[in-house]
């Protein structure tokens, strides 16, 4: 009875030692893929994150220019816009082509389009992203790299829906810039017009949009009176210099330096 007792506890056991090694493998697998899934699961949300913050590999300068309009720029607009960017950017362009007056696609006008009042006026706005594929297939077809286009109809940004009569937007991916002249206008906000003062903004506006393409992974610059601090109303527009910051100076020569500009 004693042996018998005895094997079966035996018996019982090795049941036991059995069921406790299998239990801690288990256990042991489980703690390993909880923390693979962790793992894992924490790399993706790390690289969604990342990709979201990934910088933009940069360009390589000099960069043939294109200017184009999809209206008629004002007379002598163009010739100033040029010397402009000769003097302050010249460098970081082998040249700078006029690429004239384009007609917008009467597709253009079927979709993206948005009714807007403004001072009891009724606008038609465009999306930026209409611009942004329509002057990056004019720049190819001309050679051009880098374009900057003017429009005179009022615009919303493709990025930030709720961003509508933008004075301009850069598409650093593709190498456009839009400036809109709508709102560059004093007659937008129901004043006289006058046309130096619109000059001096559509300048001011284009250095900026050019200024993203050339300082791709900066946003922009904190100190308002520099051509690179955002705007959010007309008012900063006319607050801006025309020309950039020291430090967002200096981030040019860098580049410039870099470049063998
Ligand atoms: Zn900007
Ligand atoms: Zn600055």
């Amino acid at each position: 009875m004693w042996q018998v007792k005895t094997k079966l506890e035996f018996q019982l056991n090795r049941v036991y030692i059995y069921l406790y090694r299998k239990t801690t493998t288990l256990q042991k697998k489980v703690h390993t893929f909880a923390s693979n899934l962790q793992r894992v699961s924490g790399s993706v949300k790390k690289g969604l994150t990342s990709r979201k913050r990934q910088p933009l590999a940069p360009l390589i300068f000099p960069k043939h220019l294109g200017i184009l309009c999809y209206n008629s720029l004002p007379p002598g607009f163009s010739k100033t816009i040029t010397e402009e960017i000769a003097r302050n950017i010249h460098s970081f362009f082998y040249s700078m082509r006029d690429l004239e007056v384009w007609d917008l696609p009467p597709h253009f006008f079927e979709k993206d389009v948005r009714q807007r009042k403004r001072a009891s006026k009724d606008y038609l706005l465009h999306s930026t992203k209409k611009f942004f594929s329509l002057s990056h297939k004019i720049g190819q077809l001309s050679r051009t790299n880098i374009i900057i286009a003017f429009t005179d109809w009022p615009i919303y940004s493709s990025h930030h829906k709720n961003a509508e009569f933008l004075f301009g937007e850069a598409n650093r991916e593709l190498g456009v810039s839009i400036v809109s002249l709508a709102p560059l206008r004093e007659d937008f906000y129901g004043r006289e017009s006058d046309d130096q003062l619109f000059l001096e903004r559509v300048l001011k506006v284009t250095m900026h949009e050019l200024g993203h393409q050339i300082l791709r992974n900066f946003n922009h610059c904190c100190d308002p009176t520099c051509v690179l601090s955002f705007a959010k109303d007309i008012e900063a527009v006319d607050c801006r210099r025309m020309s950039f910051c020291v430090t967002c100076q200096d981030k040019i020569e860098k580049l410039r330096v870099a470049f063998n500009l």
